[in-house]
């Protein structure tokens, strides 16, 4: 019989991102045994890679900034796909979020009077990004576990223990969860370094797994963003939304080959870095759509004036969202103005002096120099897309965070709905503390409800089963990193920036071939520290989630965010009214056309009609 370390809580967060870490944080505030469980070491998410900031309208820069505001940045550029509801309670509560954090210890760079600092960001209006230079995310994540610190000395005095209400279990993978009687009942996985068994009773699960990007080669994530927590809602019969809207961030690295796809972060076109085409030509004027058109500078120098009076000019066209961008970059490569790499250039050392570049983007300035030889105090950076954030996620009630299977949550990246079909720079960052916190508040709730529940001994020996298959198979199955490699090729050749109808169905196809090939995946060797193996597991996640990708882009006939159909190239304000939701169907994946909840007449209102007509259908108008 195989070995499984066993433990009972009431919460347990599957991921220490920061939505993970809020989540956990609240669900211990409300008295909740509550278990952290994180692949990656603790502390390193993609939440700590964040530079940018945090968006929030707090007004410190510009006093004309409030929730309204936001919420309206934040529909637009998501082309009013949004889950209305999300982004209202997104653009109410992250002032308070940011706030609370600085009791918790954070220290944000501060304005002359002492305010919190706010920087500029695509698409939105006002200054609106609370950072630290740019290495944001990491002030977040440290701040975060220092109140879980706390939270664990406060349980030390009082029980003699600091793991009485709040543990964290770091390289630990989640592979399966429990759903029985139509309700979660636990979790199981491995710890990656011993390969040893463990297993979580729970009646409340809260999914905070981030991104999926390591299904395409050139991308900004790193090696654990494999779409775990979305296929393990899939597997427990939730749904998926939006799953064909992928952002693909228009500046990564080209250059060298080694750290191809590694973001180069909006702050520096926020700072007044702009870009150029191999003929120094600033072509982002070319490329401002209609819809935007009314609130972006039409000349450079009325773009220049903007970053010193931005009340009486409009934006610079390179703050455009990033979709637009990113398409309007992969048009200049693919009309010959691109550099040899694939890029093209963007520029901070002839706009701001040496010193500054130095102070408000030091990560930048070391990742150039250490890994390109480039001093972009002196030399423009040659940059282009890359696969970096995924705004279709696990279909939740925008109140409560709850997914359709019962004591099922998910908060972050991993959830769907509040970006619509393409996430503003800055509004990750907010929205896992926003919602981190109100799927702590809602499990704690449900595990008061539900009490504590445990998965039957046949569902477990299954999870062990399927585990253990890779190995039994050994080096007579399929190697997993031939697999992985073929993956990426489809989604980045058939599934990527811009899409068409045959590629599609070609890569609907080759997955479908792909996902039998996957489940005769062989590793050798055993349990301990086996990378194979892991990504033999793994694998079974990227398939499917790339599987809803590929149905979802063949389905939706338009162009809209972080999806561009070269033969459907307009948005259609019909398919404005349509989420595609993805479930399982026994090993494959049905869509299902669902209509999107209608935003309050109070919200509406805050759009010109003129405005809302470029959007929506006659009769929702
Ligand atoms: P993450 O922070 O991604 O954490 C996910 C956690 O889940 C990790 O702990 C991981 O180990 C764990 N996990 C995953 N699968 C499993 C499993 N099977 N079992 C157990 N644990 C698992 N957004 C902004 O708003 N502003 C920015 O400036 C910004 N800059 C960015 C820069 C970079 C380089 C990148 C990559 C992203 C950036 N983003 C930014 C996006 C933002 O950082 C992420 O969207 C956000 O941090 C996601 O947070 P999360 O809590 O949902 O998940």
């Amino acid at each position: 019989m195989t070995n499984i370390e066993r433990h009972t809580y009431d919460v347990v967060v599957i991921g220490a991102g920061g939505a993970g870490l809020r989540a956990a944080i609240e669900a211990r505030l409300a008295g909740k045994k509550t278990a952290i469980i994180s692949k990656s070491l603790f502390g390193k998410a993609h939440t700590v890679m964040a530079e940018g900031g945090a968006a929030a309208a707090m007004g410190n820069v510009n006093p004309r900034d409030n929730w309204q505001v936001h919420f309206r940045d934040t529909m637009r550029g998501g082309k009013f796909l949004n889950n209305f509801r999300m982004a209202e309670l997104h653009a109410k509560e992250a002032p308070d979020r940011i706030w609370e954090l600085e009791t918790y210890g954070a220290l944000f760079d501060r304005t002359k009077d002492g305010r919190i600092s706010q920087r500029n960001f695509g698409g939105h209006e006002y200054p609106r990004l609370a950072h630290v230079g740019d290495r944001t995310g990491l002030e977040l994540i440290r701040t975060l576990q220092q109140k879980i610190v706390s939270l664990q000395q406060e349980d030390f005095a009082e029980h003699g223990d600091y793991e009485a209400r709040i543990r964290v279990f770091q390289e630990c993978t989640i592979t399966e969860l429990f759903v029985e009687d139509g309700a979660v009942s636990g979790a199981f996985g491995y710890y990656r370094e011993s390969g040893d068994f463990v297993l979580f009773e729970s009646a409340a699960i809260v999914l905070a797994t981030g991104g999926v990007g390591k299904s395409y080669k050139v991308t900004s994530n790193s090696w654990e963003y494999t779409g775990d927590g979305h296929a393990l809602a899939l597997r427990t019969g939730a749904t998926l939304i939006n799953m064909e809207f992928l952002q693909f961030h228009p500046t990564g690295m080209v250059w060298p080959p080694s750290v191809k796809g590694i973001l180069v972060t909006e702050s520096v076109r926020g700072d007044g870095g702009v870009l150029r085409n191999t003929e120094g030509k600033r072509f982002m004027f070319d490329y401002v759509p209609d819809v935007f058109r009314k609130q972006y500078a039409d000349t450079e120098e009325e773009a220049d004036r903007w970053y010193s009076d931005p009340d009486n000019n409009r934006r610079p066209p390179e703050l455009l969202p990033r979709d637009e961008v990113a398409r309007a970059i992969n048009s200049e490569v693919k009309a010959g103005r691109g550099t040899k790499a694939g890029g093209v250039l963007l520029d901070i050392a002839s706009r701001l002096p040496a010193e500054q570049i130095r102070k408000r983007l030091p990560s930048m300035y070391h990742q150039f120099k250490e890994l390109a030889d480039v001093d972009i105090t002196k030399q423009p950076m040659e940059v282009g897309p890359t696969c970096h954030y995924v705004m279709g996620g696990v279909e939740v009630d925008a109140d409560t965070t709850a997914a359709s299977v019962a004591g099922l949550f998910a908060a972050g990246e991993v959830s769907g709905g509040m970006h619509g079909s393409n996430r503003l720079g800055g509004n990750s960052l907010s929205d896992l503390l926003v919602f981190g916190k109100r799927a702590g508040e809602h499990a704690a709730a449900h595990a008061d409800r539900i009490g504590r529940r445990r998965p039957s001994a046949a569902a477990v020996d299954a999870a062990v089963e399927t585990a253990l298959a890779p190995l039994a198979r050994a080096d007579a199955g399929e190697n997993p990193y031939v697999l992985h490699h073929d993956l990426q090729e489809i989604m980045g050749v058939l599934v990527g920036i811009i899409r068409r109808d045959g590629e599609l169905r070609e890569s609907i196809t080759r997955l479908a071939e792909l996902k039998e090939r996957v489940k005769k995946v062989g590793v050798s060797g055993g349990r301990r520290y086996n990378p194979g193996w892991h990504l033999a597991l793994d694998l079974r996640n990227m398939i499917i989630v790339s599987e809803c990708t590929a149905k979802a882009a063949l389905e939706r006939t338009e162009s809209r965010g972080g999806h561009t159909r070269e033969d459907f190239p307009k948005m259609d304000p019909k398919w404005r009214k349509v989420n595609l939701v993805c479930s399982l169907d026994g090993e494959d994946v049905r869509l299902e056309h669902k209509p999107l909840p209608v935003m309050r007449p109070e919200l509406q209102g805050l759009f010109d009609q003129s405005e809302l007509a470029k959007y929506m259908t006659d009769e929702e108008l």
